[in-house]
């Protein structure tokens, strides 16, 4: 059933509320890409079991595929089903348009990433369509996430190394963080830092000390993409220091991909591939979950 007004705003202010006790209290809702439903258990399962609060997030393309009511409600009822504490970010909005229909169903958290559609959308265009989105917000008060350039990778396994040399040029810097906050008004700040779309040969390294000169030249919340592939002690400082989301991927599609792909090897005869991801690929996808609530220091915090 679609939620009234009040109930989105009422959801959008504990959304608010908890992301500032969650910056307090040193810990960050992982975020969790909803590829299909039996992800959306597994995101579930785990959240229930560590009694964490989490955040699961689509993109664009899980828009199409899925469609926004139908998110919105696939996630009500897991969550009253599961009694756990669970948002909807709308994760790299391509436009303003695309971002505004997400506030409108409901969706507690927006992701306004000009840059995704456009690599070469000049400063101007980036900040202004931000601006656009954090006013449509105001509705409902929805947090809007933003970063002012193009961020790196996609979420899947590479096989490329990283050549930190060229990352570097895309590292967010305390000075342009502090000017894009205060240019936009956004509610959350994606900080690259080392942090990278998808998984790779080696593990990632996060910059630390950049970080905190980050955390000390914003007031706003800190966000960090492309969790996937990264050490786990990298996270426990990042949260101790201020970060209070985490957007977790790759990892779980690699776990998705490998366990069916052994199921499906173990079970020649089952035609029915939806009963071997329930019976396999839930449990493997809900394991990662688990590890990164843990790293995340998000466990048994859940206010459902
Ligand atoms: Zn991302």
């Amino acid at each position: 059933m679609p939620l009234t007004i009040s109930e989105i705003r009422n959801n959008c202010l504990k959304a608010r509320e908890r992301m500032a006790t969650a910056r307090n209290e040193h810990w960050a809702f992982g975020a969790f890409n909803l590829d299909d439903e039996p992800t959306l258990i597994a995101v579930a399962k785990a959240a229930h079991k560590k009694n964490s609060p989490v955040l699961v997030e689509v993109s664009h393309g899980e828009v199409q595929d899925i469609g926004l009511n139908n998110i919105r409600d696939l996630v009500d009822n897991v969550k009253a089903e599961y009694g756990i504490e669970m948002y909807i970010n709308l994760d790299h909005s391509p436009s303003v348009e695309a971002a505004k229909a997400g506030i409108m169903a409901g969706f507690e958290f927006i992701h306004i990433d000009i840059s995704q559609a456009d690599h070469n959308a000049s400063d101007e265009q980036i900040i202004k369509s931000t601006k656009e989105v954090v006013e449509y917000a105001k509705f409902t008060g929805a947090l809007v996430e933003s970063e002012p350039h193009y961020f790196g990778g996609s979420s899947n396994l590479h096989t490329e190394t990283i050549d930190y040399d060229e990352i570097k040029k895309t590292f967010s810097t305390p000075e342009g963080a502090k000017a894009f906050v205060e240019a936009t008004g956004i509610d959350t700040f994606a900080a690259a830092i080392g942090n990278l779309h998808g998984k790779y040969p080696v593990p990632k390294v996060l910059d630390l000390n950049l970080l905190r000169r980050i955390r000390e030249a914003i007031d706003c919340n800190i966000s960090l993409h492309g969790g996937s592939g990264t050490p786990g002690h990298y996270f426990k400082d990042a949260v101790e220091i201020g970060v209070s989301k985490i957007n977790i991927n790759s990892d779980m599609r690699i776990a998705y991909r490998t366990s069916l792909e052994n199921a499906l090897k173990e079970n020649p005869e089952e035609y029915s591939v939806a009963k071997l991801i329930n019976a396999h690929v839930i449990d493997a996808v809900q394991e990662v979950v688990e590890s990164k609530i843990a790293d995340f220091n998000s466990a048994g915090r859940a206010q459902p």
